[in-house]
């Protein structure tokens, strides 16, 4: 039987890029000790007090179906938050709740593009994202923020690609390269928005780790309220990243639109899920900072390593829990880098092109295991890079 080219274009006949976590999965079934700097998550587990919360929940019978918009008291918080973030009048009737940021990327797409519409996103970009735009119907259109451009996107690039596309996907504080998107970026980027007539999707999902700088919702900027849709997750905020849990911020119209999607996909989150989430947010930013302090200590640590050599560097890190290494003194590509050291060295890490050919010649370390052995890793990682560059030279 036939599948539909809508299902075998998600991959487009590609890869996932995530061969090396897969190898690396392999090798630890098989025995062998792996350290794994891969997968963005965290090193701990969801607080008890938020479990407690979702246990009182259950077992007070929110059981059932939930309301499929999200509940009211969470679609409220949720705005709240939004509202005294940004300083741009929120209501719950600007949000939706959804089974985790992913599945609000893909639903505002569906909203916003047509079958063939061009949706730009930056490379290097979340491993998901081209996918995520062909799921939904759109053809899926790379603009690169090069690595000499500090990974930002420049004006005329946007602009350039822009003609006759649809929406703009963009993602601050940034996955896979760790870089925050400034007021002058976003501003270019809203220009652009406005000029060509595009919706802006922002995917904010790692908004509560920030190292460096401010973050800034492109929301809040002139002219974009109407036609920006924020992305948002209790899954790197709140270390709930199994309880799928996100919500889509937009205009009230669409959101509506986003509702009867909803209606007719996924029937809304599990009641229990979104009161422990409303318990969660209802803790505050004191809360969030706790969790993404692990984060911030590693990257200090990493600080202090990279600083001590000079064949990898990084990529200033201004949020997120990831480092983007440049490992190009190596002579090696980024693909090769990573396979080589999870050979000699057992330690797992994201080639940088399994996030678009911008990132090539880089590697993506994910800072989630715990401070020592984090250390530890990255020591290795620099000894085994030198040993390479030396090689190569
Ligand atoms: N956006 C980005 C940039 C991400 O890194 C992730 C998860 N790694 C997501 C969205 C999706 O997260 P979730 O579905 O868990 O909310």
């Amino acid at each position: 039987m036939d599948r539909s080219s809508r299902i075998k274009g998600v991959l487009a006949g590609g890869s996932d890029g995530w061969e090396v976590f897969h190898k690396s999965r392999a090798m630890i079934a098989a025995g062998v000790p792996v350290t794994e700097l891969t997968i963005g998550e965290h090193d701990i587990r969801t607080a008890a007090p938020i479990l407690q919360e979702m246990h009182r929940s259950a077992l007070g019978g929110h059981t059932g179906y939930a309301a499929v918009p999200g509940t009211d008291a969470l679609r409220d918080r949720i705005a709240k938050r939004a509202e005294e973030r940004t300083g741009v009048p929120t209501t719950r009737d600007n949000v939706v709740v959804t089974p985790g940021g992913q599945a609000g990327l893909f639903a505002a797409f569906m909203a916003v593009c047509d079958p063939g519409d061009a949706a730009l996103y930056i490379d290097p970009y979340y491993a998901t994202y081209p996918g995520t735009l062909r799921a939904a119907g759109a053809r899926a259109v790379a603009v690169e923020a090069r690595a000499d451009h500090g990974f930002l996107p420049r004006r005329a690039d946007l602009a350039a690609a822009a003609g006759g596309a649809k929406a703009l996907l963009i993602n601050t504080p940034n996955n896979p390269t760790g870089v925050i998107y400034g007021r002058e970026t976003l501003e270019e980027i809203a220009q652009v928005c406005q000029d060509h007539d595009l919706w802006l999707v922002s995917d904010e999902v790692y908004d509560t780790q920030i190292w460096e700088g401010t973050h800034l919702s492109p929301r809040a900027l002139p002219g974009m309220e109407e036609r920006t849709l924020v992305i948002g997750s209790m899954s790197k905020s709140h270390a709930m990243t199994g309880s799928r849990c996100g919500w889509i911020i937009g205009p009230k119209n669409i959101i509506a639109d986003l509702i009867d999607l909803a209606t007719h996909t996924n029937y809304g989150v599990p009641g229990f899920i979104q009161d422990a989430s409303d318990y969660a947010l209802a803790q505050g930013a004191a809360f969030e900072e706790e969790i993404s302090a692990p984060f911030a200590r590693r990257r200090a640590l990493a600080q202090r390593i990279l600083s001590t050599q000079n064949v990898v560097r990084s990529v200033p890190s201004q949020g997120a829990m990831y480092l983007m290494l440049d490992i190009r003194a190596t002579g090696l590509s980024g693909s090769e880098f990573a396979d080589a050291l999870l050979e000699d060295q057992h330690i797992a890490v994201m080639p940088g092109e399994s996030f678009g050919a911008a990132a090539a010649g880089h590697v993506r370390v994910a800072m989630t295991i715990e401070d020592s052995a984090f250390e530890a890793a990255l020591r290795d990682l620099c000894r085994f890079a030198e040993g390479r560059a030396s090689r190569a030279a």
